[in-house]
């Protein structure tokens, strides 16, 4: 197995001391070995010597995992559980090659611009169509819906980030230039966390580019072993923004921002663009406060809040204490600390179109530990994160809302 050959080191570090048990969320739901990291390094380590072949049931552990990162992040020998794990989607979409709506929608949809624009213009119309669709038989022809059709999409709006924010947002005396990379969820589906970004970013003493041509990131090709595709899309991105003069990337999706940082890096590891694109990469929150002092320019919101770390912040990215400390400058009640705060919603992404019962049973989790903080609203620092926990507290019945840092920082800014 070619790929997963050059993962071997990687392989072999792991020592089952079973450490990953107590943070991986799979695990905790499913309460199998085959649904732990532990579990799915010896099935591949098997795959790799011969032992196993690439049954079905292999598939599903491969692709039941979250990529959440906390074992990688716990691991007392260092194990890059989600690398492998992407190695091994990429052997069995070369070996096996399983098509799927979600995969051959990936494809179609994530190669260019134009694709692009036009998955979500039909992604509105389709969710419009939810509401009356869902009550009649057709109901079980519309995608991700599953066994009892509950999910809750947030409205797709007519007018995304790129039709409502200029190239450039200018003020005076600016102390640098950001180039701000969206991401297709806050472009097409919350544009006015992007809305927010800018006047956040412009707050904080600096000029903002935005590139309206930008490209999905690419990580659910990645993340569903589509690895040419993958190539292809940072290809173009590199190509694109690296031609901005820009101090900084920033962007305010982590998933975006570890892998323009990091992953773009690996599937091109002979370009200088890519590695001089990664090293200007930051997460909003971290740039913020360690770039800027903006902290000091807050007036603070009556807002009594909880936080919930977005697995590529906390775990990919180490960024914790940032959102932490700027939120408790942003409200006067402050932040109320839930119990788990850094276990994964059971978006993962395209893990959770995949795996929507399971990751539903993970957010569940989530919602009695917000919910036990009395706060009536639960941050956090991702928009996929914030999309996943506004379906699963609408489904509990829970009186919480779901926000963005930065629309919390947009609150807090002097007038
Ligand atoms: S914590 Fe790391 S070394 Fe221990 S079983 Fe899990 S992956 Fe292997
Ligand atoms: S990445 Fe997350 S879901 Fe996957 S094995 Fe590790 S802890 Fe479990």
């Amino acid at each position: 197995m070619s790929n997963l050959t050059n993962y071997s080191d990687e392989i072999f570090k792991c020592i089952r001391c079973g450490a990953c048990r107590a943070v991986c969320p799979t695990f905790g739901e499913e309460l199998s070995e085959i649904s732990v990291a532990r579990g799915r390094m010896a099935l591949i380590e098997a795959v790799m010597g011969g032992e196993l072949a690439l049954t079905d049931a292999f598939e599903k552990a491969v692709f039941n995992c979250a990529m959440c990162g906390a074992c990688k992040a716990g691991c007392p020998s260092g194990v890059d559980v989600p690398a492998v794990i992407e190695a091994a989607r990429a052997e069995l979409v070369d070996k096996k090659r399983s098509e799927g709506l979600v995969r051959f929608l990936a494809r179609k949809s994530l190669k260019d611009k134009k694709s692009l624009d036009r998955a979500f213009s039909l992604m509105a119309l389709g969710r419009a169509a939810y509401g009356p669709l869902a009550a009649t038989p057709l109901a079980k022809y519309l995608p991700y819906q599953y066994e009892d059709f509950r999910r809750n999409f947030p409205k797709i709006p007519r007018k995304p980030l790129s039709s409502r924010i200029p190239p450039v947002s200018r003020i005076r005396g600016a102390k640098g230039t950001v180039l701000f990379y969206a991401g297709c969820v806050i472009n097409y589906v919350y544009p006015e966390i992007g809305v927010a970004a800018v006047k956040v970013l412009n707050h904080a003493g600096y000029d903002v580019v935005f590139v309206k041509e930008e490209l999905c990131c690419g990580k659910p090709l990645l993340s569903l072993g589509e690895t040419e595709a993958f190539r292809s899309v940072a290809e173009k991105n590199v190509a694109l923004l690296s031609g901005v003069e820009a101090d900084y990337i920033v962007s305010a999706c982590p998933t975006c921002s570890l892998t323009l940082k990091e992953d773009y890096n690996t599937i091109l590891p002979d370009s200088d663009k890519a590695a001089a694109l990664g090293a200007k990469v930051r997460d909003i929150n971290e740039f913020l406060l360690h770039e800027t002092d903006f902290i000091t320019r807050l007036d603070a919101a009556e807002m009594v809040i909880t936080y919930h770390d977005p697995c590529h912040l906390a775990h990919g990215m180490g960024v914790k204490k940032e959102p932490r400390e700027l939120l408790d400058a942003a409200t006067l009640g402050g932040l109320v600390e839930m119990n788990e705060a850094s276990r994964c919603c059971g978006f993962g992404g395209s893990f959770s179109f995949l795996n929507y019962e399971l990751s539903g049973r993970i957010a569940g989790r989530k919602v009695k530990n917000i919910v036990k903080t009395g706060a009536p609203a639960v941050v956090t620092a991702c928009p996929g994160c914030m999309m996943h926990l506004s379906d699963a507290l609408r489904q509990s019945g829970a009186d919480v809302v779901a926000f963005h840092t930065l629309q919390i920082y947009e609150k807090a800014i002097k007038k």
